[in-house]
């Protein structure tokens, strides 16, 4: 097969030019990064279950009216994309207090929000992607007024749709990440859901134990990354349970 042309290759993913025009094709990396790249490791697996699980969240919005990129995987650690103008926001909610929110506002980890709080943060590695006002976005023309009222819908109908998804297999949504793309179609342009959308860029605790099943582990050395993905995969049925051990061989008498 033809080699593809790259276009990005990023943090967690590469991209390459997709097989017809306004396509491009995904790759799922095994790397794993933190703190803004400082902390970095290879888990294997990583990828495929990021790829898979992405796969399943995206199905599921865009089955719901929630526009994705998403068109269909190809193999196990690419998927085929429609390609969009980047806006330069990461749009994050969160619903429980963690991370960063607990740092500056100094809330406990694991508060309860009175309502999902939506913010926003300029995508720049070199200035740590520092969180940014609405005014600012629409003063520098990184969106527009309208665009941020539907981008703030956006994020939360996908907010309802993860936080229930995850509820009934026993798992919080404390808070995740979303990126948000423009699509031009003939005269018109709409924004869907882009990027991924994985324990990578989101927040998962058990419900019942509170253990962490996302990037935290990593970034906390608290565990094994792969499996705590892996029981993600499986609770939600992404990826097959897995069997128990069956021994070796056993004579037939
Ligand atoms: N997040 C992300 N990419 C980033 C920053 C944050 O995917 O570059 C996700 C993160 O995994 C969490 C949520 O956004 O689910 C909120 O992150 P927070 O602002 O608390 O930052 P952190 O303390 O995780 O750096």
């Amino acid at each position: 097969m033809a080699r593809r042309r790259l276009i990005y290759e990023g943090k967690a993913k590469i991209l390459y030019e997709g097989p017809e025009p306004g396509t491009i094709v995904q790759y799922f990396k095994d790397d794993a990064t933190a703190f803004n790249a400082e902390k970095k490791a290879v888990i294997e697996g990583k990828g495929v279950l990021n790829n898979r699980l992405s796969e399943h969240f995206m199905t599921g919005l865009n089955a719901i009216g929630v526009p994705t990129h998403f068109i269909k995987r190809l193999n196990m650690r690419e998927q085929l994309v429609k390609a969009v103008e980047v806006i330069p926001l990461e749009v994050v909610v969160r619903n429980i207090a963690a991370g960063s929110i607990s740092k500056r506002l100094g809330i406990k980890e694991g508060t309860p929000l009175p309502r999902p709080i939506v913010e926003f943060y300029y995508k720049d590695d070199s200035l740590g992607d520092p969180m940014v006002s609405e005014d600012q976005i629409v003063a520098f023309q990184w969106a527009t007024p309208q665009d941020l009222d539907e981008m703030v819908a956006m994020a939360l109908r996908v907010n309802d749709f993860l936080s229930g998804m995850m509820l009934a297999v026993g798992i919080k949504l404390v808070d995740f990440k979303i990126e948000i793309g423009r699509l031009f179609e003939g005269d018109f342009q709409r924004l869907i859901v882009a990027d991924e959308i994985s324990p990578d860029s989101c927040r998962l605790w058990d419900i019942e134990t509170g253990q962490k099943l996302d990037k935290d582990v990593f970034r906390q050395d608290i565990g094994d990354l792969a499996d705590a993905y892996t029981e993600v995969a499986t609770r939600l049925g992404v990826m097959p349970k897995k069997s128990p051990p069956t021994g070796g061989p056993t004579l037939v008498k």
